[in-house]
């Protein structure tokens, strides 16, 4: 069973789909990772981000163990990633391996979750179970804000709401897999929720798919 979790920066996804993962026994791959993995690389050898080749190259050199790398959440690693994104390349680059991940999920289990920005529409249009996660923009950058703080980044609220509306439209003006809700998804807006009862609404919808 695959279940394809997308929606916008810091709207829940990732709780949702660790929540999900393990109260289902499946795989879980977070597929921001791996755009993530990607900028990192292209930041610390610096090279240009509209240097499409260049980046493509570093996606498809990229090893599994770069994935687990310190300093994968950073706001600046957030931006670049969604820089490296819009190039189609470095996207196809990245394909196989999420696709894999779903047909085969490591561990021999019997099901896959992946969240990210275009796992239902593009990366598993196939997967039995599609969500939508989204939150009105003022409470996505403060969860994010949050977080940034609690990892010890001296930020200011003004500024991620800024960055996190930047890359927003960034994701989702892209001509190759931008940010949208598959036509079959069931969206979820997490605003006024916490993550049990977003965890609570998507388990039901689970379960009932469950063969
Ligand atoms: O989800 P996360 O914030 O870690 O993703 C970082 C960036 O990677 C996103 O802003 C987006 O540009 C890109 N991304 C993507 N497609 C995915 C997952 C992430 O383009 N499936």
């Amino acid at each position: 069973m695959i279940i394809a979790i997308d929606g916008p920066a810091a709207a829940g996804k990732g709780t949702l789909a660790r929540n999900i993962a393990a109260a289902f026994d499946f795989a879980y791959l977070d597929t921001g990772s791996l755009y993530r993995a990607t900028a990192k690389k292209v930041l610390d050898k610096a090279i240009d981000p509209d240097d499409a080749q260049a980046c493509t190259v570093v996606a498809l050199t990229l090893h599994p163990e770069d994935l687990t790398v310190e300093g994968l959440r950073t706001e600046i690693v957030g931006q670049v990633a969604s820089k490296v994104s819009v190039i189609p390349d470095v996207r196809a680059a990245l394909l196989r391996f999420q696709r894999d991940f779903a047909a085969e999920p490591p561990g021999g289990k019997a099901g896959a979750v992946l969240d990210g920005r275009d796992v239902g529409t593009v990366v598993c249009p196939e997967a039995e179970v599609k969500f939508f996660i989204t939150a009105s923009s003022e409470v996505r950058a403060e969860r994010r804000f949050k977080e940034l703080r609690e990892a010890g980044e001296n930020v200011i609220y003004a500024r991620v709401l800024a960055e996190m509306r930047e890359r927003d439209e960034r994701d989702s003006t892209r001509a190759v897999a931008p940010l949208k809700p598959a036509d079959d998804a069931t969206v979820i807006d997490t605003s006024g929720l916490d993550a049990d009862q977003v965890f609570e609404q998507a388990r039901s919808i689970v379960a009932a798919k469950r063969p």
